[in-house]
């Protein structure tokens, strides 16, 4: 008998018309759900004067507001929960480098289709049962280890669950149990193939890999061709975020033309983030979800900041799930060194705390070789003259103090007053030479 093409056929190809019935019913329920069990939707609701009656067919969702990260940092850590404790069985977060973290609890529900999207996920990208998955996202209350994890499982293929970290380590792994496919983040891929150049492995002859599934991060198209030539692999794009469920929203076919979006799960609307304009398959602007199928952390209409553009015409593959094109960016100013969320606020902060040092400041993020670094430009205050002061002293707490806030360890140089650009308008603190390599 031949192969089944699709995970599950019948929803993965549902004619759009039946879809977006499905999706109207289940946002029905959902908005009940919302209204009936979280204080938070309760409330803007109340405020609007907006009953879960008004929503009486699908495009009625724009009467419902939008939901930003902010809410969930204010009602941390659990205040935007529809669900009990006791109905709860799992929670993950979000590195949290911006401040609170951001929490996803997940009821067995919740947890069942997540692991049931990760096998469709998995699968979409030609993973199967034979597979040997080689998972080096991070495991713990990062959703990427756990989301492939239970995934593979659902799908019964063996998961190697690495983590991250122990380079040499992995490689080894990946050879001795031929590992067929790579899952971690773009750029960790692009470190595994430097390591292994330089050990004189040749992935092509020396390994098993077939599929890739990265995400976690911008990536590329120079970056695919790259990964897809030395490791000798299928690249796969595959995007997520905790406030939705982690990985497992959308994911790359084998035509490679976007990222099918689980309709069935999220509902996805393009806005304009200036005016909060809702924009046409097409038109490229900030993502919102909705997700049709959440109980413990159900989110209506989450802004998520990341750019894109909808495809709903006909894909090759045969799916009828609209597909997303590459994340382009962020409509914040939001850096994501290491595959850890930075906000320049958080440097400036950390600046701010030393009295020997005037405003001004500059970062530069690079990527010269397979990993980000960054550097932060400081200035001195006016009357303090660069031979007066133990300089490698005050570096080494600068830096102490930015890896304190952020996790990561930065470069440092200090600069006499008036060196660093000033500018009439917007500042410009980040210089981020990544964005020309890519
Ligand atoms: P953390 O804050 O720990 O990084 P998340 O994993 O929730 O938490 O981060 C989700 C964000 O990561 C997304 O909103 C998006 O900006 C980015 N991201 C995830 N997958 C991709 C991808 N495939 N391409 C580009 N960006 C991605
Ligand atoms: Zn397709």
């Amino acid at each position: 008998m031949a192969e089944n093409y699709y995970y599950t056929e019948k929803i993965e190809t549902l004619p759009k018309t039946e879809l977006k019935k499905l999706q109207f019913k289940r946002l029905k329920t959902l908005v009940n759900h919302c209204y009936t069990n979280s204080s938070f939707y309760k409330k803007k609701f109340d405020k609007l004067g907006l009953k879960p009656s008004d929503i009486k067919k699908l495009e009625d969702l724009r009467k419902i507001p939008f939901t930003v990260k902010t809410d969930l940092r204010d009602n941390y850590p659990l205040g935007m929960m529809a669900a009990k404790i006791g109905d709860v069985v799992e929670i993950h977060a979000s590195s949290g480098t911006t401040g609170n973290p951001i929490i996803g609890p997940y009821t067995s529900n919740d947890m069942q289709n997540w692991k049931e999207l990760m096998a469709r996920t998995i699968y979409a990208a030609g993973g199967r049962k034979s597979d040997v998955i080689h998972n080096a996202y991070g495991y713990g209350l990062f959703t990427g280890g756990l989301g492939f994890h239970y995934g593979a499982q659902e799908l019964g293929s063996l998961i190697v669950p690495i983590s991250g970290g122990m380079t040499q380590r992995q490689i080894k792994l990946i050879m001795d149990l031929q590992a067929t496919i790579l899952c971690c983040t773009p750029s960790f891929a692009v470190y595994l193939a430097e390591l292994m150049e330089k050990e004189g492995i040749n992935p092509k002859d020396d390994l098993k890999l077939r599929v890739g599934l990265f995400g976690a991060e911008p990536w590329s198209e120079r970056t695919r061709e790259r990964i897809s030539n030395e490791l000798g692999l299928e690249p796969f794009d595959i995007y997520g975020l905790t406030e939705l469920c982690g990985p497992g929203v959308s994911v790359e076919c084998s035509q490679h033309d976007g990222l099918h979006i689980w309709e069935d799960h999220f509902l996805v609307e393009t806005i304009d983030p200036k005016t909060g304009e809702v924009l046409s398959p097409g038109e490229e602007g900030e993502l919102v979800f909705t997700t049709l199928t959440k109980t413990a952390l159900p989110m209506l209409r989450f802004r998520t900041r990341d750019i894109s553009v909808i495809k709903d015409d006909f894909c090759g593959c045969g799916r009828t799930h609209s597909r997303m094109l590459k994340i382009r960016g962020r409509s914040d100013d939001m850096l994501i060194i290491r595959g850890v969320n930075v906000f320049p606020s958080q440097i400036e902060n950390a600046i701010m705390s030393f009295e020997e040092l005037a405003t001004q400041y500059q970062i530069v993020v690079d990527r010269p070789g397979a990993l980000d670094i960054f550097a932060v430009k400081v200035e001195l205050k006016d009357h303090i003259k660069q031979a007066q002061l133990g300089q490698d002293k005050l570096k080494a707490r600068i830096r102490n103090k930015i890896r304190d806030i952020t996790g990561l360890s930065a470069g440092v140089e200090i600069v006499a007053f008036g060196e660093l650009p000033r500018s009439a308008g917007k500042a410009k603190h980040v210089i981020d030479l990544r964005k020309d390599k890519m």
